[in-house]
């Protein structure tokens, strides 16, 4: 360009006058970057040491590199405008901590919600837990027949006490639920066509959506009937020459109430063999044991659905059924067959530690002893214990913080994972209260102790429900309430 504007002109100027500030400023960071200690000094700190034992060395440089690096960063900003070495040290030490300690540690819940997917869903029976350690710590016989000497599949192991507690036929067990019914559809219905109906095309949570699901199985889904109503007719309307299979989904925590109407499994099964088609049902939840002693009816058991004509089922191991997380495939031999030498099946399978609490969990189901099943015993608890044990907690936090308030409360608990959404499961609780903290501050402080406690707000008053306490959890509660309480709340928190 020939001519500048003057302007243009003027914005030179201005910026190359903008440029020897910059390089005064930039003269100015690096001299205070010099005030910062080198590495090998910081390293040598006396705190450093213990940390440097539970996470080595080269942590310990990243996370003091991460912390230098955001101090350069708001000096260049102009954020900040000296060097505060014991700041950076303290940063870096809190860092540190947060990462020293085991990240996945026991929680006590507190809310009365028994499978409690955040929270780990269904917690192992001691048996189970030594079987994952026995199995852990030797080799053992993962795949391999030990009368033949031969090698064998994993499933060995539980398949039979699975037909047993479930009088299936056969049955296979892969990673987790939702891959089971990823193996099935892939493997008896890709590139056939699929019939569900519209009112079953629910999402389970976590991201799990049955259309989504189908899709990716490469199956056809066809819908039939309507959200409210699908009746036999819709099914048999919906036939084709490329219908493999009828699909019937548990709706897990989602309900119809008013005008509605489903077709049975009797009805489907009918179908189902009338045309040679496959009945797959997928339960969910996998009860086993009768829950009715809680006042918990209307979820179908495994065995039911099978009685009942339904040629396969899959369910969860971790949610009713009180076990490790696991997917079961269960039901006629001959489909069973089909799936053994799927090719999904190899990034589905089991680990060896999850099969033999696995194990463990059945044959506690086989000695008629599901009752040691924390998840099972939990849903059978009479509201009388309940409101018991509220009442002792009640008395034990009121003498353990005098200056607190703790009520005893009915509340209602859920059975969680997908199951019994339309039961009010009666519980019983203590609302807390705590002088100048607010049921927020108390949640959220509760959750930041050594032992964190996870309660339900309700009223806007914080609930421990007793439901789901195991025992000694009291002692733990009273613990964290003074933890909580000790840090002094100063004015009211929110
Ligand atoms: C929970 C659930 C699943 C998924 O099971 P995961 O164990 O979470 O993999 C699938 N279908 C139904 C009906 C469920 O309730």
């Amino acid at each position: 360009m020939s001519k500048s504007f003057p302007d243009v002109e003027r914005y030179r100027r201005n910026e190359s006058k903008n440029d020897r500030e910059g390089e005064i400023v930039r003269d100015e960071i690096r001299n205070l970057l010099r005030q910062i200690p080198s590495m090998d000094e910081l390293l040598s700190r006396s705190w450093v040491g213990e940390m440097e034992a539970l996470l080595g060395r080269e942590a310990i440089k990243s996370v003091f590199a991460d912390v230098i690096g955001e101090v350069r960063r708001r000096l260049r900003m102009g954020d900040e405008e000296g060097i505060d070495v014991e700041g950076i040290e303290q940063e870096t030490c809190r860092r540190l901590r947060a990462k020293a300690y085991s990240s996945l540690r026991p929680v006590v819940n507190a809310t009365g919600v028994v499978v409690h997917t955040n929270l780990g869903r269904s917690v192992l029976p001691r048996e189970a837990l030594e079987a994952v350690v026995a199995t852990g710590e030797r080799y053992c016989n993962l795949e391999y027949r030990l009368e033949e000497g031969e090698r064998g599949h994993r499933s060995d192991h539980v398949e039979w006490l699975l037909c047993q507690v479930t009088g299936a036929d056969a049955a296979l067990v892969v990673n987790n639920n939702a891959g089971a019914v990823l193996l099935v559809l892939s493997a008896l219905a890709a590139g056939k066509e699929s019939l569900v109906s519209r009112g079953e095309l629910v999402e389970i949570g976590g991201s799990f959506r049955i259309p989504d699901i189908m899709a990716f199985s490469g199956t056809k889904m066809v819908e039939v009937g309507t959200t409210n109503r699908t009746g036999l007719s819709d099914y048999e309307r919906a036939l084709t020459a490329e219908t493999a299979l009828l699909l019937k989904v548990h709706p897990s925590n989602y309900r119809l109430v008013g005008f509605h109407a489903e077709t049975s499994r009797e009805e489907l099964a009918a179908l189902a063999r009338e045309k040679e088609l496959i009945l797959y049902e997928d339960l969910g939840s996998g009860v086993l044991a009768d829950l009715s002693a809680g006042g918990l009816e209307g979820e179908p058991t495994v065995r039911r659905c099978l009685m009942d004509g339904v040629d396969i089922v899959t369910f969860s191991g971790d949610k009713l059924l009180g076990g490790p997380q696991i997917g079961v495939i269960a039901g006629r031999s001959q489909i069973i067959d089909r799936l053994r030498h799927f090719p999904l099946l190899r990034p589905l399978r089991v680990d060896k530690m999850t099969l033999a609490a696995l194990e463990a969990v059945l044959r506690l189901y086989l000695q008629g002893r599901e009752e040691e099943l924390p998840a099972v015993r939990m849903l059978r608890l009479s509201g009388e214990t309940l409101r018991r044990r509220a009442e002792a907690l009640a008395l034990l936090l009121a003498e353990a913080l005098p200056q607190g308030l703790f009520d005893v409360v009915a509340v209602e608990d859920a059975a969680g994972g997908g199951s019994f959404p339309e039961h009010p499961l009666p519980g019983w609780g203590v609302a807390l209260s705590l002088p100048t903290l607010s049921s927020g501050a108390v949640q959220r402080r509760l959750r930041q102790v050594s032992c964190p406690v996870i309660v339900s707000a309700e009223k806007d008053r914080a609930v421990v429900h007793v439901r789901t306490l195991f025992e000694g959890d009291e002692a733990l509660i009273v613990r964290a309430l003074k933890e909580v309480a000790g840090k002094g709340g100063n004015g009211l928190e929110r």
